[in-house]
């Protein structure tokens, strides 16, 4: 198993090899490179990150592969293809990518296990980015885009910046954010927190401002504070993310969002003043129900006393009733 997991490593960075000196110089990548460009990328980013353009005809690749020694078999263990036809091996290979830009996925060693591709066409019948299935060497549960050249980073800042994208991930170390890792648009996992536990034990989360990014700020609160890890939250403007923010309005108005990151109780509660209605009892109790499902979450009893004593000041409720709350929540 050792050795095929090594073939399968070395396929996936002369994958990578190949595919960025494509981007950089094929005559049919240039949409990719003035796509690129479009979005305010330049050279550098694009060899920094190996960044690398997949044709759109699947026979170019298979024929790179076979010319560099792997097999069909060693393909399809990558993920990169699969059999068109499982009974039969002669039908031939299905390519997963085609015509996109590639983000090469490293493990916190900075091997690369899996590939994130772009489209670069809009094409409704494929998804804006398909990333590598799950894979002796990809396991989506554990992966954080760009957590290999942030670690040293997140331990020096002593916290770890999270985005959902990979295009923020680098958008952000562009910045000189260089703690910044992405979920890659996947829900945190127990084994998320895990890992980032093992670099840091703080948090802040700047995911997309709309109801997906929202929903992933629970998530990735549930699961850290469960292992004692604080999190914080920066908010973004309704529908931006750190990408087109730092793009539209420059690295210090993000830089002073930043630094304005709220608690994740603070967060919730003033995400439910804009949503909702407090005066009504009915919303303000709903309220008090959802917090008191959070900090029941909170691992350490000390921080989650003092949670509590701050969420029942800001709502304006008594501490003895919002016990009282707590203590029904399941
Ligand atoms: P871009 O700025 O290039 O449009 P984004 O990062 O803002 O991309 P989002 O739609 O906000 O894209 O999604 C966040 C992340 O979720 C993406 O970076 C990608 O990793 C993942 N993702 C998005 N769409 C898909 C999809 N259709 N399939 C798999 N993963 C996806
Ligand atoms: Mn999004
Ligand atoms: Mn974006
Ligand atoms: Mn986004």
């Amino acid at each position: 198993a050792r050795q095929i997991r090594s073939r399968l490593l070395e396929l996936q960075n002369k994958a990578t090899r190949y595919m960025h000196e494509l981007l950089l110089s094929h005559p049919d990548a240039e949409h990719a490179r003035a796509y690129l460009k479009g979005r305010g990328y330049g050279k550098e980013m694009a060899e920094k990150w190996e960044v690398g353009w997949m044709p759109g005809n699947p026979r170019m690749f298979l024929n790179w592969a076979k010319d560099a020694g792997f097999s069909g078999r060693e393909l399809c263990g990558t993920g990169m293809a699969s059999q068109k036809d499982e009974g039969n091996p002669r039908a031939g290979l299905y390519v997963r990518f085609r015509d996109r830009l590639m983000f090469p996925i490293k493990n916190d060693y900075g091997d690369i296990i899996g590939f994130s591709g772009r489209q670069l066409v809009e094409d409704k019948k494929s998804g804006k980015y398909v990333n590598s299935p799950e894979t002796a060497l990809f396991k989506k549960s554990r992966v954080f885009f760009g957590l290999d050249k942030a670690r040293r980073a997140i331990g020096r800042e002593k916290f770890a910046l999270i985005t959902e994208g990979q295009i923020d991930v680098i958008a952000c170390h562009e910045a000189g954010l260089e703690n910044t890792i992405g979920t890659m648009g996947t829900a945190t996992t127990p084994d998320h927190a895990r890992m980032l536990k093992r670099y840091t034990e703080s948090v802040v989360a700047c995911f997309d401002s709309d109801s997906a990014g929202h929903k992933a700020i629970a998530k990735i609160f549930s699961e850290c504070a469960a292992l004692g890890l604080e999190v914080r939250v920066a908010t973004l403007p309704e529908g931006q993310d750190p990408d087109s923010l730092i793009k539209s309005q420059g690295v210090e108005a993000f830089r002073a969002l930043l630094d304005k990151a709220s608690g994740f109780f603070d967060y919730q509660i003033d995400h439910a003043i804009l949503t909702s209605d407090l005066s009504q009892p009915v919303k303000k109790a709903n309220l008090a129900r959802d917090l008191a499902v959070y900090l029941k979450k909170v691992a350490e009893p000390v921080t989650r006393d003092s949670l509590m004593a701050h969420c029942a000041t800001r709502l304006g409720l008594g501490l003895p009733e919002f016990r009282e709350t707590l203590n029904r929540t399941k």
